[in-house]
């Protein structure tokens, strides 16, 4: 008998509730807990009362997420809240001695910079107290890293170059929104790009390096170095990297929309006066625009995030392309939600899954591509995921 706690009731946790339900023979008892108790509602009103627990929890305060914990008793808490709440979440699960897994890198409300710096820091603690942490178990990162850990264990002896290709080509019909949470991603949008190599991180203006890249079954589409947390953890773990980039398409209305904000100050993280009020620029612009978790039944188009590593095998050079494409609408019909937060939540529950059937389940602190990547790939195809693999010849 396993049980699960969900923490967070966004776009995500909705995919994570259905998925674990689709997994019963892992996951029998789910509780699923938000900041908000209306939002956890309404996902059990769609999967039956029988089926989902709900409860109202303030993750970033410790004590009640120790409170919560010790009435539920979880083998595992799956945070699909914010990145802000990371640090507050592991420290409850390191005082209850109960399993973590996240998508998301910590990241401080007042500095738009994320670093696994604080994480990591717990794996001692995690080791002591004979539990788990699973850092980044989403699509991006999570499944690249896995993506990056295959590659390497089947295909080459080294992997010289990674590029990271991350494409939504979902069309929403609004004017502007984001596909997932707002104030992070606009936060990591405009932030300096940044990318690794020999041996060192080199910055880069944002949206300064543009490449117009072939994804397939949806074609070339303009594609922004940006810098993305999953780069900190692969230079530790794979073999002879000598460069690693991200990058991530965006329309150009998008961009236009986004310089638009910054220049008029809407992106602003820190708290200003407004007629005897304090608020927070980008958290007013968060409540103006679209709720992520509702643009799943208005999106149409694909999404298809990848890894080209180059490298070499049997001193041969070779250039592998491996890839998932999603589909909006297709993801929609099954979980209520787009493909973003569906690629996302599909990621954790594959990683609760492994460490619950125990097929990945360590003591301490880790990143996806440190475990055994052939159970996640195998799960991917099953539960949604499928993938594919392809050499490319230049
Ligand atoms: P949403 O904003 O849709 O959902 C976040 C949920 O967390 C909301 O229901 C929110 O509650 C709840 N929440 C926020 N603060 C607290 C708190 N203090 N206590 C309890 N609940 C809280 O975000 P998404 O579902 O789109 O994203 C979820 C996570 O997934 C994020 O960390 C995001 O960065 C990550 N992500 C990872 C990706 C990957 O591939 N690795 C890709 C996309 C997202 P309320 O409704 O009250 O605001």
């Amino acid at each position: 008998m396993k049980s699960v706690l969900i923490i967070g009731a966004g776009g995500v946790g909705r995919v994570v509730v259905y998925k674990c339900l689709e997994n019963r023979d892992t996951f029998q008892n789910i509780t699923l807990a938000s900041r908000t108790l209306d939002k956890c509602k309404q996902i059990q009103n769609e999967v039956g009362k029988e089926n989902l627990n709900i409860a109202k929890v303030d993750a970033d305060n410790t004590q009640e997420l120790i409170d919560l914990i010790n009435q539920i008793k979880p083998d595992l808490v799956i945070n699909v809240a914010l990145p802000y709440q990371d640090l507050s979440i592991m420290e409850a699960c390191l005082q209850t001695r109960t399993h973590y897994l996240d998508t998301a890198n910590y990241e401080h409300p007042d500095s738009a910079k994320f670093e696994y710096k604080e994480q990591w820091a717990f794996d001692q603690k995690y080791k002591d107290a004979n539990i788990m942490a699973l850092l980044g178990s989403g699509f991006d990162p999570g499944v690249t890293n896995v993506f990056c850990a295959y590659l390497q264990k089947h295909y080459f002896d080294e992997i010289e170059e990674i590029d990271i290709f991350d494409c939504n080509d979902g069309d929403h019909g609004y004017a502007f929104a984001t596909n997932f949470n707002p104030e992070i991603n606009l936060r990591e949008v405009s932030a300096n790009g940044r990318y690794w190599q020999d041996g060192k991180w080199i910055e880069t203006k944002p949206m300064e390096i543009c490449i117009n890249w072939d994804y397939p079954q949806i074609g070339k589409r303009k594609s922004y170095l940006l810098y993305h947390e999953e780069l900190e953890s692969l230079i530790k773990h794979i073999k002879g990297l000598r460069r690693i980039r991200f990058f991530m398409t965006f329309s150009d209305n998008y961009l236009t929309h986004m310089r638009c904000l910054e220049n008029v100050g809407m992106l602003g993280i820190k708290e200003i006066e407004h007629n005897g009020c304090k608020i927070v620029p980008i958290q007013f612009l968060k409540t103006l625009l679209p709720d992520p978790a509702t643009l799943g039944k208005r999106t149409k188009g694909k999404t298809n995030i990848g890894v080209v590593a180059k490298g070499k095998k049997d001193s041969k050079e070779k250039r592998l392309y491996i890839y998932n494409v999603s589909d909006h609408e297709k993801c929609y019909k099954e979980t209520l939600s787009q493909a973003v937060s569906y690629t996302t939540g599909v990621g954790a529950v594959v990683g609760a899954k492994l460490m619950m059937q125990n097929i990945w389940l360590k003591r301490g602190v880790y990143n996806l591509e440190e475990l055994d990547p052939d159970p996640f790939m195998k799960e991917l195809n099953l539960c949604g995921l499928p993938w594919e693999i392809k050499e490319l010849l230049n």
